[in-house]
């Protein structure tokens, strides 16, 4: 078990990976690889900094990680939940945690169908522990094509009568067995119902009667992770406290995904501010 999983390999989990390192304390790192700075083509308001691209900055941090001898595990995180300590469970394995810090950069992926925003909390959810409860022995559909799509999937399984996975014009990732699901890659036109959803209806005119929609586009975003475990979100961002603190006990968040001025140098400071606080609580509980 470790005591701190951190994850995202950023500007924030870097920089609170290297705090708590540094104390003394068994930080691993998780990460997809897709940080927001490697899409900055150049980076020229970073203090002490000559112009440098994204992607290099952000492969320097990852070395200083790495020179420190911090542990980084190359995979995709699709839920964290509380039994005695953390549990976070990627694509390829489960892990342990004292302390979990989600530094996973903002990112919320909605599709672009008419009538998403209409049935947002009126049949269209965005988490499947959450929310899959109301749809016992119901038809459900998740709306995405890779591996968080079959995880919401798989979690749904357990008490609708049926899970369709909607792809929405993506090809569904070959590497998984989706035999326990209807897959159906077209393209989504509409998603339709009186008070609450009720249909989906597809490019090709074709429709499909739902009790419930999924969506699980992509990689878990930060706002989905910190929902599953029940932390307070406020729109896209994760709500925190001074220290990084989330409303979940040892569950913190820092960098773009806590909101406010989405740059290098916040995403620094709150990852140094979550690992300091950790530092100071772990130390406390050894002593
Ligand atoms: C085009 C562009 C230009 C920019 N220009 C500047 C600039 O000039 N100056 C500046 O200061 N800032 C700039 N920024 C903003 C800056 O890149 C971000 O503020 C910064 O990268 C935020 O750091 P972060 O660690 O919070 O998130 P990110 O850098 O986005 O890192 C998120 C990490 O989480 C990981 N992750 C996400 N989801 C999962 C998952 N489910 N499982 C595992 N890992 C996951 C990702 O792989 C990544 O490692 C720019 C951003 C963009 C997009």
């Amino acid at each position: 078990m470790y005591d701190v999983i951190v994850i995202g390999s950023g500007p924030a989990g870097i920089s609170a990976s290297i705090y708590l390192k540094r104390a003394q304390k068994n930080v691993c790192i998780i990460t997809d690889g897709n940080s927001a700075l490697k899409k900055a083509k150049k980076i020229e308001n970073y203090y002490g900094v000559e112009p440098i691209s994204g992607e290099e900055l952000y492969s320097i941090g990852l070395k200083q990680a790495k020179k420190l001898e911090i542990p980084i595990e190359e995979d995709e995180v699709t839920n964290i939940s509380l039994d005695r300590n953390f549990v976070v469970r990627t694509v390829n394995s489960e892990y342990e945690a004292k302390y979990v810090v989600i530094a996973t950069g903002t990112n919320r992926n909605t599709p672009k169908v008419k009538g998403l925003k209409e049935f947002e909390g009126k049949g269209i959810s965005y988490c499947a522990i959450c929310d899959g409860f109301f749809y016992k022995d119901k038809d459900v559909a998740v709306v995405g094509n890779g591996n968080y799509a079959i995880h919401e999937a798989e979690t749904l399984k357990l008490v609708a009568k049926s899970v369709t996975i909607l792809t929405n014009g993506k090809k569904m990732i070959e590497n998984r067995d989706t035999s326990d699901f209807e897959v159906d890659e077209t393209p989504i036109r509409e998603f339709r119902g009186n008070n609450v959803i009720n249909e989906v209806e597809f490019e090709n005119n074709n429709t499909k009667k739902v009790d419930g929609v999924f969506i699980a586009i992509g990689t878990a975003s930060s706002v989905d992770l910190a929902r599953k475990i029940g932390a307070v979100i406020k729109g896209n961002n994760i709500v925190t406290n001074e220290n990084m603190q989330t409303t979940v006990r040892k569950l913190y968040a820092c960098g773009d995904c806590t909101g406010g001025l989405l740059q290098v140098n916040k995403a620094v400071y709150e990852g140094a501010i979550a690992a300091l606080d950790i530092i100071k609580d772990l130390n406390t509980n050894e002593e």
